[in-house]
């Protein structure tokens, strides 16, 4: 086959390719992103032959991870998109020359499928992957995250030379770890200057370290991880009893900190609930300055979603947005997703963008199962048996300790179950006010933060409410 072919080949794309792509599409619905980009971002369709879909993958140790942890997803998904496709086979495209033990050097990379990447690349060019929406200027500022965004700004500024070393973020998903972090990095590459900026999934880095180990390539490893002047590792909880690799952050960590390098992680859990992460790592983390992300009130969440439907140009109408507001409550990314789904179902429709559009793009979101199926009505049932409180009293004006709470449970369980909003959450419990349903839910939130206790009592509520559902 002569070149030309080889080319003319490559740029027809096969039934595979459309196929691949769909099931893409399906998988980043349902991974975190850093899951999605490591495992199935590299991974290629070679071709469909009757039920079986040939993928290659850039090593071995790609397809044995994806065999034990996303096997079945895959297998669904490939499914899902057409029926008569039942398995995969992968193949791994050719691995580098083994070295060569004559020089001892490690030997070059060639094909450019290879995981890892060749060290005499410009390292920030290479590794840094930022996303150039995620700035400071458009991430919107609230009391939940106003701790988390100084601090991030004041690190960016000052690079390794802040007493924040390092900066460590922990929030929830969706809430604004990864805008944050990669904030740092845009702001610190707009400064110009000549730093290294290295931002990473932990996820990534397991993979490029356990690359390196079975390529012989570990020194290319150290040297893209440990010369950099600005380390951002994103979603550290990834760590979690991966041994080896908390050995190698570990060492990576103390190089850079100790040559006074700025390093940034995120987790979706505080240090203290990172089981699995070695001590030494985890008092590490801690001797720097550690903030959090809470979920945004209502207030930033309003203010978020201008903020987007202006970047968007989109005209949506108060209303519509107070709407979004309430009916979503703890994760940006769903607000986001609220929001292009609205749009888009407004641009097909041709119709105006009015609350009942909101209501099907919200229902759609949130899944049927917190909008549809439960009530209000069968979490007072649950609650109140729980506490043996009548649902009279619930609904009536008594204000005794274990009424008050019982009630205020219920309404923060509504809030967060139900899909309701604040308002016909606040009616349905005897004509109260939305206010008041506001309180009740700030009052609980902080006894669960507080009370361990409280919070498997309320783990144990939520769990009996979604049971009922079967
Ligand atoms: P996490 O990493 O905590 O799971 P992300 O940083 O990926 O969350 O945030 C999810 C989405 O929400 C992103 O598109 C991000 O831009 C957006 N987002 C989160 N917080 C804010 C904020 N305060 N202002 C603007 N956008 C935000
Ligand atoms: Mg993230």
């Amino acid at each position: 086959m002569t070149n030309k072919q080889i080319i003319v080949d490559k740029s027809q794309k096969g039934e595979e390719y459309y196929l691949w792509e769909q099931a893409l599409g399906q998988l980043r619905k349902v991974l975190p992103d850093h899951s999605y980009q490591t495992w199935f971002m590299p991974i290629k369709p070679i071709k469909r032959k009757n039920g079986t879909m040939t993928l290659s993958v850039p090593n071995r140790f790609y397809a044995e991870w994806i065999e034990s942890n996303y096997k079945e997803l895959l297998t669904r998904v490939l499914g899902n998109i057409d029926e008569s496709l039942s398995s995969y086979f992968f193949i791994v495209e050719p691995s580098p020359p083994p070295a060569t033990p004559s020089d001892g050097k490690p030997v070059k990379n060639s094909g450019e499928n290879q995981a890892y990447l060749p060290v005499n690349q410009p390292v920030d060019e290479r590794y840094a992957h930022l996303n150039h929406r995620y700035t400071f200027d458009t991430f919107v500022e609230g009391p939940h995250n106003q701790f988390a965004k100084a601090a991030s700004k004041a690190v960016a500024d000052a690079l390794g030379n802040t007493p924040y070393n390092p900066l460590l973020i922990y929030g929830g998903t969706g809430l604004g770890k990864t805008h944050l972090i990669q904030s740092i990095g845009n702001y610190a590459r707009l400064q110009g200057g000549s730093g290294r900026i290295v931002y990473v999934s932990s996820e990534k880095f397991m993979v490029d370290y356990i690359t390196a180990l079975r390529n012989n390539r570990l020194s290319d490893f150290t040297s893209v991880y440990r010369r950099a002047d600005l380390l951002l590792v994103d979603d550290i909880q990834f760590l979690q009893n991966r041994e080896g690799t908390q050995e190698q952050f570990f060492h990576t960590f103390n190089e850079l900190y100790q040559r006074g390098k700025q390093i940034v992680i995120t987790s979706d859990r505080t240090p203290k609930e990172l089981q699995g992460v070695e001590e030494r790592l985890v008092s590490r983390f801690l001797s720097g300055l550690t903030v959090d992300i809470q979920p945004p009130n209502f207030e930033t969440r309003v203010a978020i979603l201008q903020k987007k439907a202006r970047l968007e140009t989109l005209e949506i109408p108060d209303e519509v947005i107070d709407f979004i507001a309430q009916n979503i409550t703890s994760n940006v990314r769903e607000l986001e997703s609220a929001m292009t789904r609205i749009f888009a179902y407004s641009s097909l429709t041709h119709l105006d963008i009015t609350v009942d559009v909101a209501k099907k793009v919200i229902r759609d979101i949130l899944g049927v199962k917190k909008s549809k199926i439960i009530s209000v009505d069968s979490i007072m049932k649950t609650v109140s048996s729980y506490y043996r409180i009548s649902e009279n009293d619930i609904m009536g004006k008594n204000r005794r300790k274990e009424i008050a709470l019982a009630r205020q449970i219920i309404m923060y369980l509504s809030r967060d179950m139900s899909g309701d909003s604040l308002k016909s959450i606040g009616l349905r419990l005897g004509r109260r006010d939305h206010t008041t349903v506001i309180h009740a839910c700030a009052t609980i939130k902080e006894k669960i933060d507080r009370d361990p206790a409280f919070r498997s009592q309320i783990n144990a509520l939520k769990n009996q409410i979604e049971l009922q559902l079967y």
